[in-house]
């Protein structure tokens, strides 16, 4: 078979020779008991760079050995690129959120022989879901392994945009020491109220996180968590997002993107907002209408704005997030850091063993079965597409 796979490009100086630390912690399971991703062998060393192109994901070695051929590019947005054209006759084709290649229905219906799309990660909205299920092509996801990795981000984040972390930063690498400079829009976090919009795994992973902070936790979510979690984070629930919005200091964005949360955060929900609250979005870009978000910073209707997601991907070099006052952007890295890199690697070799030997991929790593959303994708998505205006992607210049 053929697998097409489009990474992230290599490092400008070429692959790093050693890393800071010699090894990774080891973690045995996630919170609520679900297994690591289990291959049954990796050709890699955790903590490693793979999720660029000469780090292959790891599985070189094992696709060539088991007669497969292995196409990895980080050409993929242009008309001509190198993934369209690779694209025609693979089987497999694996993508990366954070380097998306936009499947798009023309791009689906131009690939025959395709299967399956997997994502190495987590959030597979750039993929035409409806395309998908129209052309049953399977869809999976590594759920899970780098959801922690996020919510860790999301608490840095929160404090550097209160305490006004990147204007202090600056003001030193630049050789200053001006305080009042440095002070004149920093807060501390307690007393705040928080809240996320969607408890799943990352959301909730990240209110547990700031609780030792003594804020007030808030979230929104179609589903309520259980009575004994909202009890040990003293949670208040929110039937809709405009009541949320209303009583935070600070929103945390977790949901997936779908066409229910595409643009959610336009200019009549950020007016809802408390005047000069903080928004981290680490879900998805296009959640948060663009303009919308630039304008509420301007106005100081919002005080600050961080993320690490982007419409589309990689984002114009004249993006409007990338002048915007206050932010706290960067490229999307939350869910590849090089410890989650190890676990979404050994994720996808996992699903690649499962397909070749033909035993059932696991239920939580299934967002599109056999022509439906099925395993996680029927739980957190819904129907339709939201790869709309991914070719913008190609306006960015290295
Ligand atoms: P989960 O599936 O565990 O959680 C998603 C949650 O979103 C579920 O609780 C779901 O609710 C909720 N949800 C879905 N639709 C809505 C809606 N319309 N309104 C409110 N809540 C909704 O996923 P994770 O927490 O692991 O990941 C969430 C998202 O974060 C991913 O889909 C991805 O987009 C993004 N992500 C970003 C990464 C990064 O590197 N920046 C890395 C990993 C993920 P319910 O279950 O109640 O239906």
């Amino acid at each position: 078979m053929k697998i097409l796979c489009i990474l992230y490009d290599d490092p400008k100086s070429g692959m790093p020779k050693n890393y800071p630390l010699p090894n990774l912690p080891k973690l045995k399971k996630y919170p609520d008991g679900m297994t690591l991703p289990t291959p049954k062998s990796i050709d890699f060393n955790p903590g490693e760079l793979l999720g660029c192109v000469s780090g292959e994901l790891g599985l070189r070695k094992f696709l060539e050995s088991n007669g497969h051929q292995l196409v990895v590019t980080s050409d993929k947005d242009a008309d001509g690129c190198k993934a369209d054209k690779e694209l025609v006759d693979s089987d497999i084709v694996i993508s990366q959120p954070f380097w998306p290649y936009y499947l798009t229905r023309n791009r689906i219906e131009s690939a025959k022989k395709l299967k399956m799309a997997i994502t190495a990660g987590i959030g597979s909205d750039h993929v035409d879901l409806q395309a998908a299920m129209d052309h049953k092509i399977d869809v999976v996801e590594v759920t899970y392994c780098n959801s922690r990795s996020v919510a860790e981000h999301i608490v840095m984040m929160i404090l550097s945009l209160v305490r006004d972390y990147h204007n202090q930063h600056k003001i030193v690498k630049d050789g200053g020491w001006n305080i009042a400079d440095a002070v004149q829009r920093s807060y501390d976090v307690e007393g705040m109220h928080v809240g996320t919009v969607a408890a799943g795994r990352i959301g909730l992973d990240a209110l547990r996180k700031m609780k030792p902070f003594d804020v007030h936790l808030h979230y929104f979510d179609r589903h309520k968590l259980p009575d004994s979690v909202e009890k040990e984070l003293n949670l208040t629930f929110h039937e809709s997002v405009e009541s949320l919005v209303k009583v935070c200091d600070v929103v945390t964005i977790n949901c997936p993107l779908h066409p229910e949360t595409e643009n959610l955060f336009d200019d009549k929900l950020i007016n809802k907002m408390k005047k000069g609250a903080y928004i981290v979005n680490t879900a998805r870009g296009k959640i948060c209408n663009r303009e919308a978000i630039a304008k509420a910073l301007k106005s100081g209707q919002l005080s600050g704005y961080a993320g690490d997601v982007w419409f589309p991907q990689p984002a114009p070099n004249d993006h409007i997030w990338r002048s915007m006052p206050n932010h706290g952007m960067t490229p999307h890295t939350s869910g590849t850091s090089l410890t989650a890199q190890a676990r979404y690697a050994a994720g996808v070799r996992e699903i690649l063993e499962c397909f070749f030997e033909k035993k059932p991929i696991r239920d939580p790593y299934l967002i599109i079965k056999d022509g439906q959303l099925a395993g996680m994708g029927a739980h957190s998505y819904s129907k339709g597409s939201a790869t709309g205006g991914s070719e913008e992607a190609a306006k960015y210049k290295k």
